[in-house]
């Protein structure tokens, strides 16, 4: 079976056989420069001076990262803006109630892209705001959102930029580089194909010494420290740990960023075009989404269980759209172990359920 669903992907061999490494106990040696490896191998990917970045890792699923980093980068009298054009957007409002941290969205429909005088007129008129949040590639829709324009929003105010990056790292670019990005959270299991259980926050060292502590599992500042001195306050999951680092080197040995980016971007443009001639169109142009996964109109006449169920049955796991979506459009992700050859079949096996 493969899973075209954003996450968990489907794992190469080489991950997998990663898992069946030895038992190892947490609080030994051998953990320890396990752990280091991920964390100078996470800041890798993005060529990240370890001097002026660190890198948490966490024990959860994606969300626990990037929970950790809402909790933990908003200051005890800061002020939080949240753009929320999908489910993962409205998550992060949804965080920042439950620790109550002053918050405020511009809400979007989810087919919209985020509204940038919208945001400016509303950082302008509500003064007070010391920090926005945004989930770059949101998921919901395949839509990427472009942080370079947000950006430059917020560093004409003062405001700094936390980026839910889950579905994006390792196979986007992103502007770590724009100093009003303090903070990105992401996850083993998206684009890097580690498997579930590890997440992570990228931070800036200088934002480290400005945050708070309202979790205690999820304290970014006291895991930094910790991880900082190889060590740890809780029982990592050591397997998933060695299949992140395992994950990490495949992705160096098949050429980094820029490869996995183009071989997304390939095996996307292929399911595109192959669904077009079917007549099933793309939800979003292909410039305003991520390379990582589309969302597609689901053809006239199908329901998204039959078009599941037929795939299924050929091998395939895709995924439905999110609440009132799910009876319009579906999602392919391109994640994982998949090739070309994968897709190819993907496509007739669409086909194939359309005839029917
Ligand atoms: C997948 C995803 C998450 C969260 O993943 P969980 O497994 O539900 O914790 C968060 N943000 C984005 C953008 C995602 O794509």
């Amino acid at each position: 079976m493969l899973l075209l669903n954003p996450g968990p992907v489907t794992l190469t061999a080489r991950v997998r056989a990663s898992l069946a490494r030895p038992d190892l106990c947490h609080r030994e040696s051998e953990f320890f420069d396990l752990q280091d490896e991920a964390r100078r191998r996470l800041l890798d990917v993005y060529a990240l001076d370890p001097r002026e970045w660190t890198v948490v890792l966490i024990t959860g699923s994606r969300t626990a990262a990037v929970e950790s980093m809402i909790a933990s980068l908003v200051p005890e009298n800061g002020r939080l803006l949240v753009i929320e054009n999908g489910v993962y957007g409205e998550r992060i409002a949804q965080m920042a109630a439950r620790y109550r941290i002053d918050h405020a969205s511009v809400k979007h429909d989810w087919m919209r892209a985020p509204d940038l005088d919208a945001i400016a007129a509303r950082l302008d008129a509500e003064p007070g705001f010391t920090h926005l949040a945004v989930i770059h590639h949101e998921t919901t829709t395949g839509r990427l959102n472009g942080l370079d324009a947000i950006a430059a929003v917020c560093r004409a105010r003062g405001v700094e930029l936390l980026v839910d990056g889950v579905s994006s790292f390792g196979a986007e670019t992103i502007a770590f580089d724009d100093e009003t990005v303090i903070a990105v959270a992401a996850a083993a299991n998206k684009c890097l194909h580690g498997v579930p259980g590890a997440a992570f926050v990228l931070v800036r060292r200088a934002a480290l010494a400005t945050a708070t502590s309202r979790a205690y599992y999820l304290d970014l500042v006291r895991l930094a420290q910790l991880q900082d001195r190889r060590n740890t306050p809780f029982t990592p999951a050591v397997h998933v740990y060695y299949a992140l680092v395992e994950a990490l080197r495949e992705y160096v040995d098949e050429g980094g960023l820029a490869a996995r980016h183009a071989r997304y971007a390939a095996l996307a443009e292929q399911v595109r075009s192959g669904f077009a001639a079917l007549g099933i169109d793309s939800v979003l142009p292909p410039d305003a989404s991520s390379v990582v996964l589309r969302a597609y109109r689901l053809p006239a006449g199908i329901d998204y269980p039959t078009l599941h169920d037929g795939l299924k049955a050929r091998g395939f796991v895709i995924y439905a759209g999110q609440g009132d979506l799910s009876k319009t459009l579906f999602r392919i992700s391109t994640m994982g172990d998949v090739d070309e050859a994968d897709m190819a079949r993907l496509i007739d096996g669409v086909r194939e359920v359309m005839a029917r």
